[in-house]
């Protein structure tokens, strides 16, 4: 096993059955105990990424989708921004998912996915995602009745059905070519307190604030519930979550970035064969350039 699978392994979940949140500690840095300790690995990482992504949109076959799912303050934009630093901007595609428009309402839930779905070659990203349907969603009952889903169709096992169908969706994706990887930042609420209060006390952090982001505190355990009932019913191997340790940013960007790595050298890229006619034509060029 190379470093990068070593350092993912203990987080991905590819089997939800026996999945439990309480097993996940969010303080954990594995064999690292310092920031500065994991400096040149995530340097060389991110590079790496930035190799793998380039093969990936020369053999244009591939896509890969990176879905991010956290509580606020957890770090989501702050480890899609280090992990990405190094990649082409061309070859990655970052969609950000907000509470739906009315347009949106008047569709399945889906329909607003099926729209940003990253192309062959690309790497997109997903800042939130359809997973708020079995989270956001289920923590608050009234946003489910916004959705104008009829009321017939409602019922106790909505929650089971809506991860029956993400599942199906993910499976259909991964068959065409999508490969999916799900990331749960695992932020305690100690840590999400400190971060918030930081935002208040530094003036260059005041607008990251949102006094609803405290209001959705209250909510904490019912959450923490559904994130586990969520990765519990919608792990799998095509598909799989990682519950990437938070209270510490280096330590997620670390996991983020390894997990992305095992997955891309998984997929043996390689650019694409040069054809005998494709070289004949590649000699005449260098012929025809070389006379003028
Ligand atoms: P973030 O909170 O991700 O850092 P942001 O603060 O810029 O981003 P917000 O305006 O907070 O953006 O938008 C994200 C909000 O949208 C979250 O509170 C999330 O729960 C909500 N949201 C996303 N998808 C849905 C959905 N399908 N149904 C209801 N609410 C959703
Ligand atoms: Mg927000």
């Amino acid at each position: 096993m190379n470093w990068a699978s070593k350092l993912a392994k203990p987080y991905r979940v590819s089997d939800g059955d026996k999945f439990r949140l309480k097993d996940f500690d969010p303080q954990d840095t594995g064999e690292f105990k310092s920031k500065e300790e994991a400096k040149g690995l995530l340097e060389k990482s991110v590079a790496h990424i930035e190799e793998l992504q380039d093969k990936l949109y020369a053999q244009d076959r591939w896509c890969l989708l990176l879905i991010f799912q956290a509580m606020d303050a957890a770090g989501k934009d702050g480890a899609i921004k280090h992990v990405m630093s190094g990649i082409n901007p061309q070859g990655c595609q970052v969609y950000s998912f907000k509470a739906p428009s009315n347009e949106e309402l008047d569709h399945d839930y889906l329909w607003r996915t099926t729209r940003n779905l990253p192309e062959r070659g690309r790497i997109g990203i997903f800042n939130r995602s359809y997973y708020e349907e079995v989270l956001v969603v289920r923590v608050h009952p009234d946003v489910l009745e916004h959705e104008k889903i009829p009321a017939k169709l409602r019922s106790k096992d909505t929650w089971k059905e809506r991860f029956q169908d993400i599942c199906s969706f993910e499976r259909y994706l991964s068959r065409n070519g999508t490969v999916i990887r799900k990331f749960f930042l695992n932020v305690s609420k100690k840590e999400q307190k400190r971060r918030f209060l930081a935002r208040l006390q530094e003036p260059e952090k005041n607008w990251k604030f949102s006094p609803e982001d405290v209001r959705e505190r209250e909510h904490w355990d019912d959450y923490m519930q559904a994130y586990e009932d969520m990765i519990r019913n919608t792990a799998t191997k095509h598909a799989p979550w990682y519950v990437v340790p938070a209270d510490n940013k280096w330590f997620t960007r670390l996991v983020v970035a390894a997990a992305i790595v095992e997955t891309l050298e998984g997929l043996k890229l390689s650019y694409p064969e040069v054809d005998p006619q494709k070289r004949k034509e590649l000699q005449a060029a260098r012929k025809a350039l070389a006379s003028n």
